[in-house]
């Protein structure tokens, strides 16, 4: 391709996108319905000999891709989580491939570093962290917690990964999370050298959230059966119901014992946009560490975590690597996003931060997180006052999580059967797509809001929708 045809093409195909995002997806069904293999099966098994086919591939994306396609950015999207991606996000990631940058240390690309610098101050700021943070971008919610995890065990083992590693130590290190922690931070807890063994999961109380008496008492048997407590991980936001861990508390217990307190708000985070949210992880300022996912509620697209940390000479200490080919005479005075995590090689994903915050601006934010936020409240109240139905948890945020009683059912058995064909029907009907889910054995549908596009009216559908499906009218 050169550069004339990938202008021709790079155009039409910034077209499509704005046709398929304003036109074409509001009328397909939310959830792709294609069967396994479909979509495989209408590509040539064999690698093409030739080349000068992309023109030809990218006029087959209606045909052969979107069919394959779910849509996350359709505001009748109301599964996992948002995955919010706007037009200027989109633009900020073709920019940085068309740049084609990588950003591992300063001197490869300086605007790498200094913009991601500038726009983490920004989400600072925004979020209401104090100037004692400083951030970094990284991947994925999954990769910035097992960052956090393996500073803390090298802060309690006495940086063991420079001589033994976790082979040295005889009294092994434990981890602290609710039951309701999601499912990266038992992978992370293996990732990182804990073993299963010494990740404690523990019960939460009537609102899904972790409790204090619990986690004191466990420390202390810990202690007791001489092993090493090392971090506690809060959740301001869980997954399964938004449930919202007490971090003031925790951080008491994480200065008394000695313990790394880190504090996953993945989705939450966006929300502390509002003053009026900040109560919800209360106690922040006294974590270790912080990551929320710009790239969930946000609005910049995949993938764009938000790492944030107390103690950077820390983080640097820990990841840092010094062959000779990468130092250069900056070192001194600049940071190297390298050692700020764990992969080398850098994408430039500060340029859609940029533009994506430049783009919404933080009071439009605002405007639409309360949105969210209050759509998710009016469902709330309808569960509430409609016979038959529950609401399975409090809405702090903007996820609302129910469940239909089927009349003259008696056994749990069949409830559950019963919502989760609810929540089938629904998605095979392609006119929303919720997530089906089990809280505490319960069977329960998710109903997460918060795509972009998403207005009163498509919740006002997915109501109705829910309610024929669940055989009312
Ligand atoms: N933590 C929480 C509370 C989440 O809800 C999620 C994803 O939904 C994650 C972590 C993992 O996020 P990521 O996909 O960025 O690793």
């Amino acid at each position: 391709m050169d550069a004339n045809e990938f202008r021709r093409l790079g155009h039409a195909l910034v077209d499509w996108i704005a046709e398929y995002r304003e036109r074409k997806m509001p009328a397909l069904p939310v959830m792709s319905q294609v069967k396994p293999g479909e979509i495989r099966a209408r590509f040539p098994a064999e690698p093409p000999a030739r080349g000068g086919g992309a023109a030809a591939a990218l006029a087959a994306v209606d045909r052969d891709v979107l069919p394959g396609v779910t849509h996350w950015n359709h505001p009748s999207f109301f599964a996992y989580f948002p995955s919010n991606t706007s037009y200027a996000s989109i633009l900020g990631d073709l920019l940085s491939s068309g740049l084609g940058a990588q950003g591992m240390s300063w001197a490869t690309s300086p605007a790498a570093t200094e913009i991601e610098e500038v726009v983490m101050g920004w989400l600072r700021q925004m979020i209401g962290l104090s100037p004692a943070w400083s951030g970094v971008v990284q991947d994925t919610a999954s990769t910035a917690t097992l960052t956090a995890l393996v500073c803390a065990r090298e802060r309690k083992s006495g940086f063991a990964q420079s001589h033994a590693g976790l082979q040295c130590r005889e009294a092994p290190l434990v981890v602290y999370a609710s039951d309701q922690a999601h499912s990266s931070i038992e992978k992370d807890a293996c990732l990182a050298g804990f073993g299963k063994d010494h990740l404690r999961l523990l019960a939460t109380d009537d609102a899904h959230a972790l409790r204090l008496d619990l986690l004191e008492e466990a420390i202390r048997r810990d202690l007791a059966a001489g092993l090493r407590p090392c971090a506690l991980v809060a959740a301001t936001g869980t997954t399964a119901t938004t449930a919202l861990d007490p971090v003031a508390g925790m951080a008491d217990l994480a200065g008394r014992y000695g313990l790394w307190l880190h504090v996953d708000a993945a989705l939450a985070g966006t929300a502390m946009v509002l003053p009026e949210c900040r109560w919800m992880w209360e106690g922040v300022e006294r974590a270790d560490s912080v990551v929320f996912n710009p790239h969930k509620w946000m609005g910049i697209g995949f993938d764009f975590s938000a790492y944030f940390v107390r103690d950077p000479q820390h983080l640097v200490r820990v990841m840092s690597t010094n062959p000779s080919y990468l130092r250069t005479a900056h070192d001194a005075e600049v940071r190297n996003l390298r050692d700020w995590g764990i992969p080398l090689g850098r994408r430039f994903r500060a340029l859609k931060g940029w533009l994506h915050l430049v783009d919404e601006g933080v009071e439009a934010m605002q405007a639409r997180i309360r949105r969210d936020l209050d759509n998710a409240r009016w469902l709330a109240e309808q569960v509430d006052a409609a016979p038959g139905w529950e609401r399975v948890a409090p809405v702090p945020l903007q996820l609302v999580c129910l469940r239909h009683g089927q009349a003259g059912a008696r056994d749990e058995a069949a409830v559950n059967a019963h919502n989760l064909e609810i929540a089938n029907r629904v998605n095979r009907s392609g006119r929303a797509y919720v997530t089906p889910s089990l809280l505490k054995g319960k069977q329960m549908i998710r109903i997460s809001i918060g795509a972009e596009p998403t207005e009163r009216r498509h919740v006002e559908a997915l109501w109705a929708a829910l309610r024929e499906a669940a055989g009312e009218d």
